[in-house]
């Protein structure tokens, strides 16, 4: 018999203690049940990643731990944010699991989602994603700028899986070399796709919150989506190259029409050098910017140190090593 896979299912958790009850149970169950089928091993576990908060949510994970032996913890000493607090556990986890699930506390992913996952990583699957079938339990105006947004992202060249967020399956090795990003600025279901590996995905409904309060209100949302785009493209800065190039365009079109009209006399003085320059000077400017922002979006790119390859195999004949 093979040996089974160790699993950690990582949950960062930020004041969720109206869920957290609820969470570890329905999480244990699910455990339990893939350990029985043979999956995993029963040293798999849940671990708990608080990120900071205020109310009972460590004090609700230690008095777990006590009396389940799935349950295990890890405290970080302040509020980080949930992609932060991801990372956080996946790197604990990295030196003690085979398979790491990330997985929301409210459980508004499906947990019998895991299953099929694992199953997709038997199958010689890197990275699983979940990928929300419906939206129906999302409202209109959280789905509606959700789809905008994949849209944009791929529109700005960002390898992001529509409909995906953060409940998804990594190997062990995919966790490692996920570590060894150094960026700061965190976008994790963009910065995954960029791994490599064989990946598949799992489909499910995404039910409501179990209980609780939503921790991304709409500021804490639209900055998470700046900074996706931020971290991933620098086609902001090339548009404003293109736009330079279009108001000068316009310019030159606009000096044959300037001239026309300053020749036949149909105008006010001064009207001929004010709309030339005008437009002239505007595109020299965002021409300029372009030029400086290429730069720039070059020196942010480099300083983010990203390993620029991974090698999933060697295959050397030995009279060459
Ligand atoms: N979260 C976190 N730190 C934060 C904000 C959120 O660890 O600063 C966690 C939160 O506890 C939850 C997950 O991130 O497990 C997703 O948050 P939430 O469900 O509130 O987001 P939504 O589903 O509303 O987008
Ligand atoms: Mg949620």
């Amino acid at each position: 018999m093979s040996v089974k896979n160790r699993l950690a299912i990582v949950v960062p958790c930020f004041n969720e203690q109206e869920v957290l009850i609820e969470t570890t149970k329905r999480l244990s169950e699910v455990i339990i049940k893939c350990v029985d089928a043979g999956k995993i091993s029963d040293d798999s576990y849940i671990l708990f990643v608080n990120d900071g908060s205020s109310d009972r949510t460590w004090e609700i994970v230690q008095e777990q731990s006590k009396v389940n032996r799935y349950v295990c913890g890890v405290n970080l000493a302040g509020n980080v944010g949930h992609q932060n607090a991801l990372l956080a556990g996946l790197s604990v986890a990295a030196d003690n699991c085979d398979i790491a699930i990330s997985i929301d506390a409210d459980l508004q992913d499906d947990v019998n989602a895991i299953s099929k996952m694992i199953d997709k990583y038997e199958k010689g699957c890197d990275i699983v994603y979940g990928v929300r079938d419906s939206r129906a339990t999302d409202t209109l105006f959280k789905r509606y700028t959700a789809q905008k947004f994949y849209k944009l992202m791929k529109g700005l060249g960002v390898k992001c899986i529509y409909n995906h967020a953060d409940f998804r399956l990594m190997s062990n090795r995919a966790i490692r070399f996920l570590l060894r990003y150094e960026e700061r600025n965190l976008f994790l279901r963009g910065m995954v796709p960029t791994i490599g590996y064989k990946t598949d995905s799992v489909t499910y409904d995404r039910s409501k919150r179990m209980a609780g309060e939503s921790k991304y209100p709409l500021m804490k949302m639209l900055s998470f989506a700046f900074d996706g785009i931020t971290s991933f493209s620098v086609r902001p800065i090339h548009f404003v190259l293109y736009s330079g190039v279009f108001f000068i365009l316009i310019a030159i079109a606009i000096f044959s029409y300037v001239t026309y009209s300053f020749f036949t006399g149909n105008v006010v003085p001064g009207w001929t050098s004010l709309m030339l320059s005008l437009w002239l000077c505007s595109g020299c400017v965002l021409l300029g910017l372009g030029v400086v922002g290429e730069y720039i979006g070059k020196i942010y790119m480099e300083v983010k140190r990203r390993p620029r390859y991974n090698i999933e195999n060697v295959l050397l004949h030995e009279q060459n090593c």
